[in-house]
């Protein structure tokens, strides 16, 4: 179900930019997410998102983005995608993104993208643009896999589709990257599917790889994703009732060697495992003739 509702704001402004993504304003234009992948994080009860199947769309959030992004004084980089992907199958007719990207551009803030949909491609040249400040487009890719995918993110593009909208994005000058995160224990946490990943990676000129191996696990979001696991595997639902004892989040139990292997395959591709911060300008300098 689809559902138009007004917000009463458009971005979530941290303390601090995190020191990973480097994100200082979350923006999300839509609650929930039709991609359903099966261990989605945004589940979570603290998120208070009473079903996530339905959709709602923040019809006035263009209007919203404009007024906030005019009061603020010091730009730093907007994230989005954290709790919905930007690109999921109604932005296709709605255009929120594409319009929210317009606005960014044209108030010249740095951006950051995270999305599962190679319908990022269609927004390319928007990215370009706002490149010539900062723009980074992550693209999260859990498997190499591409059944797998379908059954673990079922509403997303499958892998491949991925990372061909990193190779289109990288040779059409945006940097892109792949965010391999989470790795599910003993779902994808195997060698095969690391050295696939940092292959295809390579392949696709992928500006950058950020791994977690490991997810977390709670409350609704727990139920949700053991359900699935349940009807996809009863062997690996077992394991998981054998060696997860409730934590909020659970490493993969091979996770050392998995981080081991990915560094060494990253080193030897030289693709890096940082995502590079936005520069903000220089004060400007005075001088006594000013
Ligand atoms: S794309 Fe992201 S926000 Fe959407 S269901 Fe998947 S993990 Fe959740």
């Amino acid at each position: 179900m689809q559902q138009f509702v007004k917000a009463k704001t458009i971005l979530s402004r941290y303390k601090e930019a995190d020191g990973w993504f480097h994100i200082k304003y979350s923006m999300n234009l839509y609650r929930g997410c039709q991609h359903q992948c099966i261990y989605c994080d945004s589940r979570s009860e603290c998120y208070h998102i009473a079903n996530f199947e339905d959709i709602l769309v923040k019809e006035n959030a263009i209007e919203l983005l404009r007024a906030e992004l005019r009061k603020i004084k010091e730009k730093d980089t907007i994230g989005t995608g954290s709790m919905n992907d930007p690109y999921m199958p109604a932005e296709r007719e709605l255009e929120l993104t594409r319009r929210a990207l317009t606005v960014i551009k044209e108030f010249g803030f740095p951006l950051h993208i995270i999305t599962k949909s190679d319908m990022v491609l269609r927004d390319y040249q928007l990215i370009k643009d706002i490149s010539r400040v900062y723009a980074t487009v992550s693209v999260t890719i859990t498997t190499a896999d591409d059944a797998l995918s379908a059954i673990i993110e079922p509403g997303a593009p499958v892998s491949s589709l991925r990372f061909e909208a990193v190779r289109k994005l990288s040779e059409g000058g945006v940097r892109a990257g792949i965010l391999l995160m989470p790795v599910l224990p003993f779902v994808t946490d195997t060698e095969q599917n690391i050295t696939a990943i940092i292959d295809k990676a390579r392949d696709a000129k992928a500006a950058y790889i950020l791994p977690a191996f490991g997810m977390t696990l709670r409350d609704k979001q727990r139920d949700y994703f053991f359900d699935k696991l349940g009807q996809m595997d009863k062997n690996i639902l077992a394991k998981y009732q054998k060696y997860y004892h409730g934590q909020y989040s659970f490493q993969s139990p091979v996770q050392n060697k998995l981080s081991a292997l990915f560094s060494a395959l990253c080193k030897r591709y030289n693709i890096p495992t940082r995502i590079p911060p936005y520069q903000k300008p220089d004060n400007p300098q005075f001088t006594l003739f000013d």
